[in-house]
Order: structure tokens, then C-alpha cells, then sequence
């Protein structure tokens, strides 16, 4: 895989070599942190050090962290978790959102042109809920077309009206400053693998105050509230990746300049024959959702990937399938464009060499299928 280059990072990431060393030290001992002799208290401080660098990163002091093994599970257990309380989301969550809102009395707001929210939609909603009880989850950051939610407003709205309000970080954490208390989050899901730590290990931030139970029931590690014995390893690599993201943060800032400069060259090239998704709002710095107009998605997916790039068609759960992008559906875009979208995402250290390779390639597939 050496000669292949990854333009793929919202659905996974290279792992650190700084997280590998550290993990493979942990893998080398044997650590269950429910043992009270040496090795079990060492555990127990490798978890409470990780638990402490989630903290410092998103500003959770006042929460507390349990581990799980990604965000699909910190999804389950904050909507299931507690009372079972009606749902309110949307269509365009991640299905580790959708599906579980499915299991109960749950509400769709409506996405608004742009892709985001529909705020007045979702107070109608609430109005309708009539003063009870409710939990609220919608992401910080779309894993598709990146586009960043007004994460602040919409948990105002929740408290003002008696809710708990979940937010999905995933896409979020280690790519932009995030601050979950000035945020005024209640519950908080992360995966890992997403900001280069490993895969199946992620957390639950729950803030202080919060009632939630559990799903999973077995011994009472991490509070009761997720049994099972503790992946150290990948709870230190979660720690470590938090750690790490200090620095990665300011670098994403570099790159958006790199990914704002291949939407210009995409556009210098085509035209109107290209389409930007979201490119008006905050997005997160690494993703560009855009269209090749009158190429199939399908099409230039193979095209890339027999000239080594491996890109996205709409988010990894979905790009097994022809078929298109909910949000580009709640978006009112026609069958026929969104079947033209890929999803390029870069990391850190993606170049601008390795950017106008990708450039060159589009500029072939595109004149090829357009002469
Ligand atoms: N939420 C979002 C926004 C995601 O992008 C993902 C990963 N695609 C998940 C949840 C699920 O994460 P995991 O597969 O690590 O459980």
C-alpha cells in the first residue's frame, strides 16, 4: 500500500506512531483494571491518566469519561442509557444515531437547504412534545459534507425547554478546538480512530448531574455503566491521540488552505461542472463533498483508486451501495447530481504534491468523459 495515497480520513485514520509505541507498551503487560494488586492499580492509572487527556482536550472537568469501544457504542448508550426518553434528530445523523433513535419514540427534524438543522423545525417539534421529557442529539461536525451545526444554539433551545442535549463529536474532535461545557453538552461520543488513534476504543463524556444507566449488562467496570473488561491499550491510545491533537489542531488550520486550494484548481478546471457542497458554511478544515457533473460517483471512485488514491462515495457505511446520500436528499439535490458526489478527506500529512496528482487525475477522467 506503500505507493497509495489515503484522501479517505473520515472514515479512518493512520494510526500515530507515537500512539503505537505507547499501546504497544500497555499490550505488553497484563492489565485488567479491575485487579487490586500492582498491576491492576497500574491499570487504573493508565485509565485515569487517558480519561484525564479527553478531559483536557474538549474542556469536560465537569463530566465524567467512560470508555467504550467507539462512538457507535457512546451513541447506543447515551440515547438508551437513561430513561427512555422520545428522540429528537434527524435523517442526516450517522446511523449509529438514526437506527438507534428507531428503537423508540423519536422525531426527524428537517435538514435546510444548506445542511444543516432546520431550527424552526425543531422547535415546532418540541412544541408538539408538550413539556415532556426529551433528549435531543445532533453532531457537531457532518461526516460527509463536514458541515459544522450551530452545536450551541441548538442545546439552548433543548435546555430552554427542559431537554438533555447529546451531541455526536466524532467528526469533530482533534480537527477543531472544541469546548463541551461552553457548549453546553450534556452527553459527548467519540471514536478514537478518527484523530489517528486505534480502532475500537472511544468514549462517552457524561456531564456531571446526567443520569445514565447502562446497555450492556455484566460486572460493574467503568461505574456500572459499560461492563466488560477495559481495552487499556486502546483507552491509552484514545488518551494519547487527545494528547497529541494539541498540536494537530493548528495544522488542520494549514490545511484547509490545501483543501480550499483544490476545490479553487477543481473549479479553475470545470467550471460550473463542478459542485461544492456546504462550501458556504463552517466546515471542518480536511473535507470536500463535490460533484463531477455527468460522471458517476462509481465511475471515478474506480478511476482513483487504479491511479492510487482511495476516496469516498458518501460516508464508508453507505459507499458499499449505489445508492446516493441521504443529505444530499434532505438537501433537495436531484438523484442525478448526487450520483456525480465523491468525499475527498485529507489529514495532516496529506501534501499539496500528492493534491495536484489528484487535481491531474480529475482533469483526465473529466476531459476523457466530457470530449
Ligand atoms: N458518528 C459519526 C459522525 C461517524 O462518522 C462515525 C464513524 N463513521 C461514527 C459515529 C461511528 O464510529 P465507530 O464506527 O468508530 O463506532
Amino acid at each position: 500500500m506503500k505507493d497509495k495515497i489515503f484522501f479517505d480520513n473520515n472514515s479512518t485514520t493512520k494510526v500515530d506512531n507515537k500512539i503505537i509505541e505507547e499501546m504497544v507498551e500497555i499490550m505488553k503487560l497484563p492489565l485488567n483494571s479491575s485487579s487490586i494488586h500492582s498491576h491492576g492499580r497500574l491499570a487504573m492509572r493508565k485509565l485515569n491518566n487517558a480519561r484525564n487527556q479527553i478531559k483536557k482536550l474538549l474542556n469536560g472537568d465537569n463530566y465524567d469519561v467512560i470508555f467504550t469501544s467507539g462512538a457507535t457504542e457512546s451513541n447506543n448508550l447515551a440515547l438508551l442509557g437513561g430513561k427512555k426518553l422520545p428522540i429528537i434528530t434527524s435523517q442526516i445523523e450517522h446511523p449509529a444515531i438514526v437506527n438507534v433513535a428507531k428503537q423508540v419514540e423519536h422525531y426527524f427534524v428537517k435538514t435546510s437547504k444548506q445542511g444543516l438543522t432546520d431550527i424552526e423545525d425543531l422547535k415546532n417539534i418540541i412544541s408538539k412534545l408538550n413539556g415532556k421529557e426529551f433528549i435531543c442529539s445532533i453532531m457537531f461536525a457532518h461526516n460527509e459534507t463536514g458541515a459544522i451545526f450551530p452545536i450551541k444554539e441548538i442545546a439552548k433551545i433543548t435546555h430552554q425547554n427542559g431537554g438533555i442535549f447529546h451531541c455526536d463529536l466524532t467528526q469533530a474532535v482533534g480537527k477543531l478546538p472544541l469546548d463541551i461545557e461552553n457548549l453546553n453538552i450534556d452527553l459527548a461520543s467519540l471514536s478514537a480512530h478518527k484523530l489517528n488513534g486505534p480502532q475500537g476504543a472511544g468514549a462517552l463524556l457524561i456531564r456531571k448531574g446526567i443520569k445514565i444507566g447502562q446497555i450492556l449488562y455484566g460486572s460493574g467496570q467503568e461505574n456500572g455503566k459499560r461492563p466488560g473488561t477495559n481495552n487499556i491499550a486502546g483507552a491509552v491510545g484514545l488518551g494519547k491521540a487527545c494528547e497529541i491533537s494539541k498540536e494537530k489542531i493548528p495544522q488542520y488550520k494549514e490545511l484547509q488552505k490545501l483543501r480550499d486550494y483544490f476545490e479553487e484548481s477543481l473549479k479553475r478546471i470545470a467550471n460550473d461542472d463542478v459542485v461544492i457542497f456546504c462550501k458556504d458554511i463552517k466546515r471542518t478544515p480536511n473535507t470536500s463533498f463535490v460533484a463531477m457533473r455527468g460522471v458517476d460517483n462509481q465511475t471515478q471512485l474506480i478511476d482513483f483508486d487504479l491511479n492510487g488514491f482511495s476516496i469516498a462515495i458518501g460516508s464508508a457505511c453507505s459507499s458499499g451501495s449505489s445508492k446516493t446520500s441521504i443529505i444530499l436528499s434532505e438537501m433537495g439535490i436531484n438523484d442525478s447530481l448526487a450520483k456525480n458526489v465523491i468525499r475527498v478527506s485529507f489529514a495532516t500529512d496529506n501534501t499539496k504534491e500528492e493534491i495536484d496528482k489528484f487535481i491531474k487525475i480529475w482533469k483526465n477522467l473529466y476531459q476523457k468523459i466530457k470530449k
